[in-house]
């Protein structure tokens, strides 16, 4: 084996996929194997796998000016386009950017401006970030902290007692609902909960919350009707930020621009990454509200410079993949059409599977969804360790068809915004065909 440490890994030797190439929505392995990749990588390639386009801006930006960095009085076109392109994209007021590498690294500057900027107001009491359980936020300290996913936090002291982070319910109605509590006594119930943690921490000590729009890599969790209007009121009134992690929802996921968009959220912070560039070169982005830049940028408040910077911030090539992905999604109107087939793939997977034997519930919106796999559909029991979560994904994967087992037992597809709807049934018999077989080997 190659002398690499691989991302969450227990360090026991599994088999791996090697893929070597792609083309559309499809990849091949070292074999020449051909798989649709159902999750479009890790919920980021967008545009699919052979895009000349974006490998020609980027080739070209690279010939150019491969490098250049931005601190201390530096610039360069593709970051001053790309900025200026996102902020009127966003549905944010006179938007500003800090451009990152990843998700999870723009997720801990937005955790440092916030620190800077209710420093610079004078209210450094201001500091405890609100999340919630099943979130998934990255894996970098903060974004690590404010991650509620158990392997995310064992073995790093997470979360670091200085970062001061709450955590809030779930908004996942299927397994934390109690008895025959209905959705709406669900969405009460919850809400309660948090006024009183917000209560009993003082409000006054709370800079923001950060919430997935729809949850997505731990299990893709479409929250109940009325719970983020409810949610927003509830933060507004205890004046609490709207901070949303746009990392998988962004750009065309979840049947709109943005899955704040979808789920009637008006954010005050943003966090994109993955489909911004298509995956094509590392790009993320940290967006705030003119408000707060100009009181960050206000030098009568005398809290000094903000230390903060990437040697790749805005890096051109990231910004040219940036660019000419966006571009591409306005002019081939990819939003719409992802909103198009999202809206078939949806009612295809609950034609086929909300009566299996093997699903507990079909949720998503758009192109995101998932299939909670139960071993007694009556009670919604699930199976121990993971265990048909992992034993589905192997038998899509056997059976050409790459997605990924989340939270325990459930299945996410997300494909590529390029798929159409003969792809989509076509990836839809794969995993029908991967779902039986799997029920009748957990039955075994
Ligand atoms: N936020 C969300 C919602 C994510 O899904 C992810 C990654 O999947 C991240 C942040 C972290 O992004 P990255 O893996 O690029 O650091």
């Amino acid at each position: 084996m190659a002398p690499v440490i691989y991302p969450t890994t227990n360090f026991t030797a599994t088999e791996q996929l090697c893929l070597e190439r792609g083309e559309g929505i499809y990849v091949f392995d070292s074999d020449g194997r051909k798989y649709i990749e159902g999750l479009a990588g890790l919920w980021c390639t967008s545009l699919g796998y052979s895009n000349t386009e974006v490998v020609d801006a980027i080739t070209e930006q690279l010939h150019k000016l491969p490098f250049s960095h931005t601190f201390g009085g530096k610039t360069h076109q593709p970051i001053q386009d790309l900025a200026t392109k996102l902020s009127a994209m966003v549905p944010i007021e006179n938007a500003y950017i800090f451009f990152g590498n990843s998700g999870s690294d723009a997720n801990d500057t937005h955790y440092k401006m916030l620190r800077y900027y209710f420093n610079a107001i004078g209210k450094p009491e201001k500091r405890k970030i609100i999340t919630r359980e099943r979130g998934y936020h990255g894996v970098t300290v903060a974004a690590g902290s404010l991650t509620s996913l158990p392997a995310n936090l064992a073995h790093f002291d997470a979360p670091l007692e200085a970062l001061s982070i709450l955590r809030a319910d779930s908004p996942h109605y299927y397994t934390a609902r109690q008895g025959n509590e209905t959705e709406a006594q669900f969405v009460e119930r919850i809400l309660q909960n948090l006024e009183d943690q917000i209560i009993a921490e003082d409000p006054d000590t709370i800079a923001a919350m950060i919430v997935e729009p729809i949850t997505g890599a731990s299990g893709v969790i479409v929250p109940p009707e009325g719970y983020y209007e409810g949610l927003q009121a509830l933060l507004r009134k205890h004046g609490i930020l709207v901070w949303a992690d746009e990392v998988i929802c962004g750009f065309g996921r979840t049947g709109a621009d943005f899955g704040c968009t979808t789920m009637g959220i008006k954010p005050d912070l943003m966090t994109l990454a993955k489909q911004l560039s298509s995956a094509y070169f590392p790009i993320s982005a940290s967006v705030i509200p003119g408000w707060m830049y100009d009181a960050m940028v206000d030098q009568t408040n005398e809290v000094g410079v903000f230390g903060h910077g990437y040697t790749y911030s805005g890096h051109p090539a990231a910004c040219a993949a940036a660019l000419k992905t966006l571009e591409i999604y306005e002019r081939d109107n990819l939003f719409e059409h992802a909103a198009n087939v999202g809206a078939y793939m949806q009612a295809q997977l609950r034609d086929i599977f909300t009566d299996h034997p093997l699903v507990g519930e079909v949720r998503g919106k758009g192109l995101i969804a998932a299939l909670e796999l139960v071993s007694n559909k009556t009670t919604g029991a699930s199976f121990d360790k993971g265990l048909a979560g992992a034993t589905a994904q192997k038998l899509c994967q056997d059976n050409g068809l790459i997605l990924r087992a989340v939270a325990g037992n459930a299945v996410a597809l997300c494909p590529p915004l390029i798929i159409t709807k003969e792809e989509v049934d076509e990836m839809l018999s794969r995993l029908k065909t991967a779902i039986d077989a799997s029920f009748e080997q957990l039955q075994m």
